[in-house]
């Protein structure tokens, strides 16, 4: 299953900075979601970020493409700062790929149409273009077989892996996942980071909100820990899980590892 990819579609180049929060803070109502976030995602790094439910790892990841508002700070994707509205912020949304917990298929698509759906609408290829890089997508995370099923003919697992092939149809500088394997049967959950492994391997940015250990040791350039709405503490997973230094990351790594 090798999902290595001729290079994401981006002018950066490796180690220059793709994502940058700066001062970015947020409220939902009393709540202080975003605490002055700062952060700085390199091209080609993968960024996993962990911590407590409720911590704020999911508002950050929307943050970062949008689907929130944020009240003050700035976000720029590879050197453009986000835009509140308007077409120009679907333009640049389009350069985010996101992957949620819930696999969010459109349930009366067929997975081909799933995957081109986003192609041909928001990039306007032309239908047999977008179908040729569907199916290539499909092949490489293991889905080859199914283009022409309707979701719900899929498995979990199979699922995850179509969100990863039409959120990567759509060429993303970035890649969000978060929690991608939460939901899944513990069989599947594999299936589903070898994908993640190899699109990390081929040089993709990723943030990835995920507990999965093993995939932040292998993948991870760097683990985040937040908690009430802060990076408390950041490190390479070496350092993180041998050594946290925080108290609230010694505490939360003794109730899952
Ligand atoms: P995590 O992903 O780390 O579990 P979230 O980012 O989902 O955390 O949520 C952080 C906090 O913000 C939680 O207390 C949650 O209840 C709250 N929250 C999230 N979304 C909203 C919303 N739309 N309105 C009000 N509160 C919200
Ligand atoms: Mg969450």
């Amino acid at each position: 299953m090798a999902v290595s990819e001729p290079g994401p579609a981006t002018t950066a180049s490796p180690g220059d900075a793709l994502v940058v929060l700066e001062h970015v803070n947020k409220w939902f109502g009393e709540l202080h979601v975003l605490q002055d976030i700062d952060l700085s995602i390199k091209q080609g790094e993968v960024v996993v970020v962990i911590g407590p439910s409720g911590s704020g790892k999911s508002t950050l990841c929307r943050a970062i493409n949008r689907l929130e508002t944020i009240d003050n700070g700035t976000i720029t994707l590879d050197g453009k700062k986000l835009p509140e509205e308007g077409k120009e912020l679907a333009n640049l949304r389009a350069e985010v790929g996101m992957v949620f917990q819930s696999f969010n298929l459109f349930a009366h698509k067929t997975i081909l149409e799933n995957v081109t759906l986003g192609p041909i609408k928001v990039r306007k290829q032309p239908k047999e273009q977008a179908e040729k890089r569907a199916n290539e997508l499909l092949e490489r995370v293991g889905v080859g077989h199914q283009a022409a099923k309707y979701p719900a003919q899929l498995s979990g697992g199979q699922q995850q892996r179509v969100a990863i092939a039409r959120a990567l149809a759509m060429d993303p500088k970035v890649m969000l996942f978060d929690e991608p394997t939460s939901a899944l049967d513990p069989e599947m959950i594999k299936e589903v980071l070898d994908v993640m492994v190899d699109l990390a391997r081929g040089g993709m940015t990723m943030v990835v909100v995920t507990h999965e250990m093993g995939f932040a040791r292998t993948a991870a350039d760097r683990v985040l820990f937040m908690a009430d709405g802060a990076i408390v503490e950041e490190n390479t997973p070496e350092e993180f899980f041998e050594n946290p230094r925080t108290e609230r990351a010694q505490d939360f790594l003794s109730k899952i590892l």
